[in-house]
C-alpha cells in the first residue's frame, strides 16, 4: 500500500523531502513503540511462563492440599470455602467504600499467611477467583458500576527489597488476576513505596499503625495516573494503609477511590 499521497510528485523537491522524512519519523516511532510493547509482552509472557513452571514443579514435589482439611487438590476445597465468613463494605475517608470479601479470621488467616510467608504464590490465583465469585454475587451492581466507569485495579506496592526478597508481591498478583476475570485494566507502576515500615498486622496499637505508614507512599508516574481508581490489599486491618495511599492519589488527581480486598476486619 502507497503511504505517500499522489499529489506529491507535484510538490517542490524539498517540501516533498520535508514530507517523506516526517512520514519516516512517524513510521520509526510507531516501530519503535510497537517493539517496546512487545518487548514487554515477552517479558509478562516470560515471568507468568516462569511462575506457571515453578508451580508446576511446587504441585510435584508437595501435591496441592486444602489448608483447612489438607484433602482434596485445590488450596481451599468447596467444604471450607462455604465456612469461610463473609466481610463487608464499609465506608471510610474519602473512600467511595471499601469492600473486604471475607473476616480476617480462622482458615482465612492461616491463608494469607501461607500465600506470604510459605511462597505459595500459586493459591494467588485461586483466591482471586474466588474473589471474583463473591464480588460478583455478593455486590453486582457495584460491579457493574466499575465496568461502566472504566475503574483501574492498582495494588498498594511493596517495599522493594521485601518484594525482591519473597519474589512476588501478592497483591499485585491479586489485583492482575482479579483486573482480567472482571474485565478491567491494572496499573501496579502508579503508587510506589519509599519507606521500609513495619508489617502494619504486628502492631496494636491504632495510632502507631498511622504513624508507621504516614508518608510512605510516592507517585511513580503522574502520567499513568487515572480518575477512577480500586486499591487492592490482601489484608485490610485498621485501613491505614489504604487511607495512606488514598491521601497521595487524591492529592494527585485521582478523584474516585475505592478499597478491595481479600479479607479485613472493618465493619
Ligand atoms: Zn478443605
Amino acid at each position: 500500500m502507497c503511504i505517500y499521497p499522489k499529489t506529491t510528485a507535484k510538490l517542490p523537491v524539498n517540501f516533498k523531502n520535508k514530507r517523506i522524512l516526517k512520514r519516516l519519523k512517524i513510521d520509526q516511532i510507531e516501530k519503535s513503540n510497537k517493539s517496546e510493547e512487545a518487548f514487554k509482552r515477552l517479558v509478562r509472557t516470560i515471568k507468568y511462563s516462569t511462575i506457571k513452571l515453578m508451580s508446576l514443579i511446587i504441585d510435584w514435589l508437595f501435591p496441592r492440599r486444602c489448608f483447612g482439611c489438607g484433602k482434596g487438590d485445590k488450596y481451599l476445597c468447596n467444604l471450607c470455602e462455604e465456612k469461610l465468613k463473609n466481610g463487608a463494605l464499609v465506608r471510610k475517608d474519602q473512600f467511595e467504600g471499601i469492600i473486604s470479601i471475607y473476616k480476617y479470621d480462622g482458615l482465612i488467616k492461616k491463608i494469607v499467611e501461607k500465600m506470604k510467608y510459605e511462597f505459595v504464590s500459586d493459591s494467588i490465583n485461586e483466591l482471586a477467583k474466588l474473589m471474583d465469585k463473591k464480588l460478583k454475587l455478593n455486590y453486582p451492581n457495584i460491579v457493574e458500576y466499575w465496568q461502566k466507569e472504566k475503574f483501574v485495579l492498582m495494588a498498594i506496592p511493596l517495599y522493594k527489597h521485601r518484594k525482591n526478597w519473597r519474589g512476588f508481591n501478592q497483591s499485585e498478583i491479586l489485583a492482575e488476576k482479579l483486573a482480567d476475570a472482571l474485565n478491567l485494566k491494572c496499573k501496579n507502576n502508579i503508587l510506589f513505596r519509599n519507606i521500609e515500615t513495619i508489617n502494619q498486622a504486628t502492631i496494636k496499637n491504632r495510632q502507631k499503625r498511622q504513624k508507621n505508614i504516614e508518608n510512605v507512599f510516592a507517585i511513580n508516574s503522574k502520567e499513568a495516573i487515572t480518575k477512577k481508581i480500586i486499591l487492592v490489599d490482601d489484608v485490610v486491618t485498621s485501613g491505614a494503609t489504604m487511607t495512606a495511599a488514598l491521601k497521595i492519589l487524591k492529592g494527585s488527581g485521582v478523584e474516585f477511590l475505592w478499597g478491595l480486598s481479600l479479607c479485613g476486619v472493618l465493619k
